[in-house]
């Protein structure tokens, strides 16, 4: 706890909550705590992410807790791996409770995890970096929502079941959703990045539309973000269960 708390102060933290979970200090600790893959954890090193950056020590014991999130931290503070390291991992976990910590007996099939960002070159980086990361763990079948295949899961020639995590813009999601083409019942974990940008009034329909069509009881949400106002907090903490919430740095711009 008192680790906790100085590692918070010295990166500038501010999180709220109920039962906060201690922030890791280090990938490792993710081994120890979360018997992270060994693959992912490779990988992590790999890239020359040694350290965990603030917004990742926080953010990823809290959704390996399956807390819903509410994250804010400045651009170019690494978000993006605060959202798939943890998302991959409770995918294995899921695939293969036998090895986890949680033991999860359940196994069914279907996408896992939806992350949804408000403009494709945006979400093809997030792609990206999931592809870098998830290079060699087996199991982990990710898509980038791109018109092709969006045309594919139409015509039936893919079902959306072959994928476990997708990784979408708003619009290209819906409309296969309203053609019965991409079933999102069984999501486990959405992901909402640049959460400014989706709950702004052009977007948070279509926002609202993907949240409908998560029907999964068990759904967690988490939203990310380099500024967050009040406006799409009072939003996002409605559509939320006792969210824990990271911010580092300032919360508005
Ligand atoms: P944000 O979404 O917060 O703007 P990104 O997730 O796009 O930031 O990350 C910014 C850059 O930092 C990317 O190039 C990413 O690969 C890199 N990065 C992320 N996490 C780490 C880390 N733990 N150590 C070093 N670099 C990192
Ligand atoms: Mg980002």
């Amino acid at each position: 706890e008192e680790d906790a708390s100085k590692l918070r102060k010295k990166y500038g933290i501010k999180t709220s909550g109920e039962d906060l979970p201690l922030p890791i200090g280090s990938f490792e600790d993710l081994v120890t705590r979360f018997k992270l893959n060994r693959t992912l954890l490779d990988n992590l090193l790999k890239e020359g992410f040694t350290e965990p950056t603030p917004i990742q020590c926080e953010a990823i014991p809290a959704a390996m807790y399956d807390r819903d999130i509410i994250g804010c931290a400045p651009t170019g503070s690494g978000k993006t791996l605060a959202f798939l390291i943890p998302l991959v991992q409770s995918l294995l976990d899921f695939i293969s409770p036998k090895n986890s910590v949680k033991g999860k007996s359940t196994k069914g099939s279907g996408i896992y995890g939806l992350v949804v960002s408000p403009t494709k070159e945006l979400a093809y980086q997030i792609f990206s970096e999931l592809s870098k990361i998830v290079n060699g763990v087996p199991g982990i079948k990710v898509a980038y929502l791109n018109k092709s295949l969006a045309a594919k899961l139409r015509n039936k020639v893919i079902q959306s079941s072959k994928f476990n995590i997708i990784i979408t813009t708003p619009l290209r999601l819906i409309s296969l959703v309203e053609d019965d083409a991409i079933d999102l019942s069984h999501i486990h974990h959405i992901v909402l990045d640049e959460a400014d940008k989706m709950f702004e009034s052009n977007f948070v329909e279509q926002t609202d539309r993907i949240l409908t069509a998560c029907t999964n009881p068990h759904l967690r949400r988490s939203i990310f973000s380099a500024t967050i106002t009040s406006s799409v907090e009072e939003i996002a903490q409605s559509v939320m269960t006792y969210p824990e919430r990271i911010i580092v740095g300032h919360k508005e711009a």
